[in-house]
């Protein structure tokens, strides 16, 4: 089949899925409010692949083939590989102006990096047929354009064995039995964003097991459909609270939905199982196969489309109150313009110093993407400080859409202007201001900055052991050693 259109993406959600939100169980996402404009974008964005101004940015064919795979499925061979395929990140990015932040394109990246890698999962601790598991899983993935969420984390019930590099059996997905058809799994995992509007859920593990004896029924990683028998979808309240795109411009268009997710002796086909009983294997399994280092590079394409976004917002909010003059207000716009400007040049450097990996793809320079991946989640809350200092007062005079047509519409058309906006227009701009620095749509997106890829002082270990630190150790020694 290849790339799908919105219209089949949406059919395909309409399964028995069990999904929870507001004290209910759902009977189907595309139409329950709360939910189903997150649906409709995403097929939306479907659909914008097979435009012609999109589509030979967006998807590709093999040679001697006419049909169409996303991009993201694409498995690097160059240079520009990696560039083709960064491009197509950052353009899905900018048509939610990063806000929809679990596109199709980041689970694809890792599952296309897993399929080219696969022979690491036939190796110590591993299986031969986990690895033509994923290969077969990744024709699929990719014929079928699949949207995949994934789940790495396990509920935490006991801090101290957490910190112990342990999994709490009372509450984490562990591995409960087997038969002839598959494995069967019990337990819960946060989170998965998108969940309720995936087709299917990746299953890997946290890369924080130790390798005991205990943590064995942790250790498996298996990909699975939404509407398997004993999964259960449990949702945070919805963020589309049914406003007009006027009144709620973001949270009404790019509703993710992130949610916890029950496995009720939930049993996993064979043939969909990854890893299996393997803490050592699966610690090593993200990194290895450069699955982290493809997942990064959607990951920073995402962020430059979203510093972007605020950074055009603060020069539209400047520029409305005439605020653009004042050296200050440049001086705070010049400080978000940097976080961008160093997002792009981190993607640049990446870009750039492509290189060959070991499993014959060309993968993006890990160094510069690692630091993107550290530093954004700290930054992002300062762009949305920055929206917060230069709107003030302006985020809370809102009136609504419906205040344009009410008893009270003249005062608003007066009360409201600014000297280079017109009052529709101005409520307008800060209405989208106030929902992404200010509703409970914009401070899910800080959280989910600070929190998505991991916790941040795990990531920045990794960092830390990943750096070339003996060279300039070496010139510490060289200068301690000067006579
Ligand atoms: C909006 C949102 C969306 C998400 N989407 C997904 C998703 O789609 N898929 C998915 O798998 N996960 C997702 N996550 C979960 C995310 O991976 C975790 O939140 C993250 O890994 C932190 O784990 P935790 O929430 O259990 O927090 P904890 O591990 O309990 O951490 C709590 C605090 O302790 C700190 N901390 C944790 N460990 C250490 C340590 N060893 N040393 C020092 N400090 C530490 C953390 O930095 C954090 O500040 C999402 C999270 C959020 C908030």
């Amino acid at each position: 089949m290849g790339i799908r259109t919105g219209a089949q993406y949406l059919e395909g959600l309409k399964d028995g899925r069990e999904v929870w939100m507001h004290g209910e169980r759902i009977g189907d996402v595309t139409t329950e409010p709360g939910l189903c404009r997150g649906a409709r974008t995403l097929a939306a964005f479907l659909d914008r692949v097979h435009e012609p101004a999109h589509r030979d940015a967006l998807s590709y064919a093999e040679e001697g083939s006419d049909e169409r795979f996303s991009m993201s499925f694409l498995k690097p061979r160059s240079k520009e590989d990696v560039e083709r395929r960064g491009a197509a990140f950052y353009e899905w990015a900018k048509w939610s102006g990063g806000m929809f932040g679990r596109t199709p394109d980041y689970k694809n990246a890792s599952v296309m990096a897993f399929a080219a890698a696969a022979e690491f999962l036939a190796g110590e601790g591993g299986r031969p047929e986990f690895a033509d598991n994923m290969r077969r899983y990744y024709e699929k993935a990719r014929a079928e354009d699949l949207v995949l969420t994934h789940t790495l984390v396990n509920p935490q019930f006991n801090a101290a064995l957490a910190a112990a590099g342990r999994s709490s059996p009372e509450v984490a997905l562990q591995i409960v039995g087997e038969t002839d058809a598959g494995v069967v799994v019990n337990g819960a995992r946060l989170l998965a964003t998108l969940g309720p509007h995936a087709d299917e859920i990746e299953v890997f593990p946290s890369t924080l097991l130790k390798a005991s004896p205990e943590n064995v029924p942790f250790a498996i990683a298996f990909t699975i459909p939404i509407d398997t028998k004993g999964l259960k979808l449990i949702c945070r309240d919805s963020y589309d609270a049914g406003k007009s795109h006027f009144d709620a411009p973001l949270a009404s268009r790019f509703e993710e939905m992130d949610a916890v997710v029950i496995f009720d002796n939930v049993v996993v086909p064979w043939e969909r199982v990854f890893m299996y009983e393997a803490p050592l294997l699966c610690n090593r399994a993200f990194a290895e196969t450069n699955a982290v280092v493809h997942m990064m590079h959607q990951v920073a394409c995402g962020k430059l489309a979203k510093a972007e976004f605020v950074v055009g917002l603060l020069c539209a909010m400047a520029k409305a109150s005439g605020k653009d003059k004042d050296a200050n207000v440049k001086g705070q716009i010049a400080e978000a313009m940097w976080i961008a400007e160093t997002v792009r040049a981190f993607l640049f450097s990446a870009e750039q110093q492509a290189e060959p990996d070991r499993w014959g793809l060309w993968i993006p320079k890990r160094l510069p993407l690692d630091t993107s991946r550290n530093l954004f989640p700290r930054l992002y809350p300062k762009l949305v400080e920055t929206v917060h200092m230069l709107g003030s007062s302006s985020l809370m005079a809102t009136p609504c859409e419906a205040d344009f047509e009410n008893g009270i519409a003249e005062d608003v058309e007066r009360y409201f202007q600014l000297t280079n906006l017109e009052s529709r227009d101005r409520v307008a701009l800060f209405r989208l201001a106030h929902d992404l620095a200010v509703s409970g749509f914009g401070n899910r997106q800080v959280l989910y900055e600070r929190f998505f890829f991991g916790p941040q002082p795990i990531m920045a270990s990794i960092y830390y052991d990943l750096y070339d630190k003996d060279a300039v150790m070496d010139r510490v020694t060289d200068m301690l050693e000067r006579a």
